[in-house]
């Protein structure tokens, strides 16, 4: 007996058949020779549905689950498509992606068994097929029953699952000669097993899983337990009852027939049934196959493939902007995704972009978050959280409208850089690795390069299929302590039991290169973003708490060499560091459910750190956070530390815990173990979290959000104090204050810091070198006037408009630096005119000088310019045959420059000079240097020029 041979078969005599055209076996009521799955057949249910009526995806969801919920399964609500719980993939890819790993490697119960459910499914490994085939999409449901057997409970198997099927397809009046029954084996995520794929005229409709083996080094081997995995398509059904030419046509409704009135679609349904009839029979995976399908369509339909290709492309944009936004709006609703260029939010910018672009082929004047809008309403009436998240959601679509605008502006710029570097290089033709290289740094779409570049662009059709894939891979780290654990005990976690106990006594158990192993510990080792406790064991200083597997290791400063195995120890945690610790940790979670309530449902946390000098907290967020959103977050937050909340800790069921508290426990990420440790600030904030906490909110003592920065495309850090390192910050921040000026209000603080751009630290020193520039240069202003009157008698007063600034506020902050930066503006303004005077002066000079051996020179003494500026006056004033010795004297210093125009040699002349005034000098034949330095440098300089 065949091991696909059920029940039901032997029952109502179904004949066992072999396909004779692909060889493989199926079994049907009747005896057949094709086993009627494409491309040994073709869809044969267009335009002549097989089933009683038509049903709408709403009605035919309702129909599969409530079959099965009288044929005693339990309904299971869906779970999100973001696959939070696990840590090894984005989306949720399969109804059973929702009881992997932990429902299978039995770390817990089934939810319900058996149960029912119709799953929300999101995959990209065939996104550049969706709208072209009549048949692939990007997000559809998995209807599906599953049993999961083991030793202690069968439930059932193979002959149920058979029955249950048929009968299914049975009520919906397809008549049972054409429902037929594939012999196939499935494989996938270590486990396999036989299974059926379930074929209704030519369409497959559901795939029954019998999961029963697992893949071992040594073969394939009997697993624990027995389960029952079915897929059955819900849009596939759909598209079955109402027997439309696609697919598309069958589920996208209202949004559908909507857009189409938009944009005046010629259809024709003829054209459209055969092309996806045909597209059905074959594995369209790449731009051969898709050229192949229009050749052969045009064939049958004797059209040209141009005149095809006419018809069908704005349908198949119609059909990609319907699934693409329908996906989307699961995406962001679902929670923590932002459209980004990384990790998740890359397929949520991915769908948006796609989308964008077919609106542009269509010169739909429509934006994406109307579009949304329409999805909506159209599906909340099954989904009615996507109506409570709708502001959300439409915030998420205009924002990233918004930068794929900016992008555009940006874009051709981009390509004209690179296209111009090709060019110089001789290639014609932007590669692929160019196309993906836009695409991933820059956003930039490949049909938008086509569009700005001139050069070749070849673009393949499954290019998104392959940078999805090359985005899907989730990131592990295995930063891992390497020291062998194996045989030792597990540390008995005291921190659990107890999170306020300080001192205890310890047996130590082993002692490893300079780490002590205890039999107890109330030492929390570093994990989850908390940092590991400090303290001592038997006065030896633990700087550092690692936990490898259940084992906790103490790393000591210092030898080991007096420790003794087995001896007892008495232990003390650093307590200041372990509070401050926690009120870090604690604050972490009010601040993330205060920034869920300002920012929006898609605000999940992203990563975080609790050192004991600050807490910081990565959020996903769209925007850079204005001040008015932090001011609001910080505000909501000491709210809650107020109101002093009690904070339960207690380990639950995982599944007790994510149906009472739902997906989003997992901020932090995947949690292993059946059983999890939920922290639940009371009506505030639940997360499934190993580190310590207070025992009610006020213990926080208080929060200041002092820094929120964008740190990655979609993500922003917050940093913030709480406890006594809010107090030491705000105790440190009033000394600056005093350094400054004890009338400054402390609230304007910030805003001085932001004006010199500078932290509050630096603050102090930063003032006081600005005022003292200021009054420099009001000096220097005067200076200079003084030379310009001297030379031309006209009269400047810049000087005047300065005077020393008190800073008591910000407001007088923003005065001194906007002095400091006029009286830059001014002094630059007067050395110009100087210079300008200095060349005319000088020029003049060397017109009604004498020459002496063909040679004319002229020296001059000035001030209050540097060495560029005196080689600029040379340059531009000495004539041919003509040597120009210029210095400036400053206070206590002096420059000088000789020039020559002539067969006079600068620097010899140069030397001379410094050598009588005790300096140095560098330089050529026709331009050197010279510096020197002294009391009364003025007239030494003076007397030095006379002697040349
Ligand atoms: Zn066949
Ligand atoms: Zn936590």
């Amino acid at each position: 007996m065949s091991e696909y041979e059920v029940e039901l078969f032997r029952r109502e005599n179904f004949s066992r058949n072999r396909c004779e055209k692909c060889g493989k076996f199926f079994w049907s009521i009747e005896k057949r020779e094709i086993c009627g799955e494409p491309p040994c057949d073709e869809y044969r249910f267009i335009g002549n549905p097989p089933t009683k009526k038509a049903l709408n995806l709403h009605e035919m969801r309702e129909f599969y689950l409530s079959f099965f919920e009288k044929n005693s399964h339990k309904r299971i609500k869906r779970y999100p498509i973001v696959a939070r719980w696990r840590n090894d993939t984005f989306f949720t890819i399969a109804s059973i992606s929702c009881f992997q790993p932990w429902v299978l490697n039995r770390t817990i119960e089934p939810p319900a068994n058996p149960l029912v459910i119709s799953q929300t499914c999101l995959r990209f490994n065939d996104i550049d097929n969706v709208g072209k085939t009549g048949r692939h999409l990007t997000l559809f449901e998995m209807m599906a029953h599953h049993a999961f057997n083991t030793n202690e409970k069968f439930v059932y198997f193979k002959d149920r699952t058979v029955e249950l099927c048929h009968n299914l397809l049975l009520e919906l009046g397809i008549p049972e000669e054409k429902i037929l029954y594939i012999e196939s084996e499935w494989s996938g995520g270590g486990n396999s097993g036989p299974c059926f794929e379930v074929i209704v005229e030519g369409v497959e409709l559901a795939t029954l899983v019998f999961m029963m083996y697992e893949d071992t080094p040594s073969g394939k081997r009997e697993m624990d337990m027995q389960v029952v995995d079915t897929g059955y398509g819900l849009e596939r059904f759909t598209w079955l009852s109402n027997a439309t030419p696609n697919l598309y046509e069958a589920i996208f409704g209202d949004v559908l027939s909507r857009l189409k009135r938009e944009v005046d679609i010629e259809e024709n349904e003829n054209v459209i049934g055969e092309y996806s009839r045909i597209a059905g029979m074959m594995n369209v995976e790449n731009s051969t196959d898709l050229n192949l399908l229009r050749k052969k369509v045009s064939e049958r339909l004797k059209i040209e493939v141009d005149e095809l290709v006419r018809i069908i492309e704005p349908l198949e944009n119609l059909y990609a902007i319907c699934d693409h936004t329908r996906a989307l709006m699961f995406m962001l609703n679902d929670g923590g995704i932002v459209p980004s260029n990384v990790k998740a939010g890359y397929f949520a910018r991915l769908l948006a972009r796609r989308t964008l672009r077919a609106l542009k082929y269509l010169g739909l004047n429509m934006r994406l978050s109307e579009i949304l809008k329409l999805q909506i309403s159209y599906f909340k009436r099954d989904f009615p959280e996507l109506n409570e998240n709708k502001e959300d959601i439409l915030e998420l679509c205009d924002v990233e409208e918004e930068k794929y605008e900016n992008t555009l502006l940006r874009g051709r710029k981009i390509i004209a850089k690179i296209e111009n570097e090709l060019r110089n290089n001789g290639i014609r033709e932007i590669s692929l690795n160019h196309l993906i290289h836009l695409y991933d740094s820059h956003g930039l779409t490949p049909d938008i390069v086509r569009e700005f570049s001139n050069l070749r662009v070849n673009i393949p059709e499954d290019f998104y299929i392959r940078i999805a894939r090359m985005h899907e891979q989730v990131e592990v780290d295995n930063e891992e302590l390497e020291i062998d654990v194996g045989g030792i005990e597990p540390t008995t976690l005291l921190y659990y039991e107890n999170q306020n106990k300080r001192k205890f006594k310890a047996r130590i158990i082993k002692k490893v290169d300079n780490f002590i192993i205890l039999d107890r510990t109330c030492f929390y080792p570093e994990g989850g973003g908390q940092e590991a406790d400090h303290g001592s064991i038997d006065g030896l200083d633990v700087i550092d708490v690692k936990k490898i597997g259940n084992v906790v290791l103490h790393k000591i400063s210092g030898n080991l060499n007096d420790v003794v195995e087995s001896q007892e120890v008495n232990c003390e945690i650093d307590w200041g560091r372990r509070l401050q610790l926690m009120q870090h940790h604690t604050a972490t979670h009010i601040i993330n459910g205060a920034a869920r309530r300002v920012l929006g449902n898609h605000s999940w946390q992203a990563g975080a750190h609790k050192s004991e000098n600050l807490g910081r907290l990565d959020i996903t967020h769209h925007s850079r956070l204005k001040r008015e959103e932090i001011d609001r977050i910080e505000k909501l937050a000491n709210r809650i530390v107020e109101e002093n909340r009690e904070i339960e800790i207690k380990f639950m069921p995982r599944d007790e815990a994510e149906k009472i508290y739902g997906f989003r426990i997992y901020q932090g990420g995947a949690v292993p173990g059946g059983e999890i440790r939920i922290v639940n600030i009371k009506g505030w904030d639940v997360e499934a979290c190993g580190g310590l906490h207070l025992n009610s909110t006020k213990d926080v003592g208080g929060i200041k959000i002092i820094n929120a920065k964008r740190i990655q495309d979609g993500v922003i850090r917050l940093e913030f104090k709480a406890g006594t390192a809010l107090e030491k910050y705000l105790e440190r921040r009033m000394e600056i204050i005093r350094m400054i000026n004890a009338d400054l209000p402390e609230n304007e603080l910030d805003d001085i810091a932001n004006i010199f751009s500078v932290d509050i630290e630096k603050l102090p020193d930063t003032i006081n070198r600005f005022r003292s520039e200021l009054s420099l240069n009001k000096k220097k202003l005067h200076d200079l006037e003084e030379k310009i009157y001297e030379i031309s008698g006209k009269r400047y007063e810049f000087g005047n408009k300065y005077e020393d600034i008190v800073i008591d506020s910000a407001e007088s902050a923003r005065k001194l630096f906007r002095d400091w930066k006029s009286s830059q503006k001014d002094l630059q303004r007067l050395k110009n005119e100087l210079k300008n005077l200095l060349i005319r002066e000088i020029s003049d000079k060397f017109e009604s000088g004498v020459e002496r051996n063909n040679v004319k020179i002229v020296k001059k003494i000035t001030s209050l310019l540097s060495v560029g500026e005196l080689i600029e006056i040379a340059r531009k004033s000495t004539p041919t045959n003509g040597l120009l010795i210029i210095a400036s004297i400053d206070e206590d210093t002096a420059n000088f420059v000789v020039y020559s125009n002539s067969n006079l040699n600068s620097l010899s002349i140069a030397r001379k000079i410094s050598k009588m005034v005790d300096g140095n000098a560098k330089g050529d034949k026709s331009l050197a240097i010279g510096w020197c330095s002294g009391k009364n440098i003025g007239s030494v300089i003076e007397n030095g020029l006379r002697e040349i």
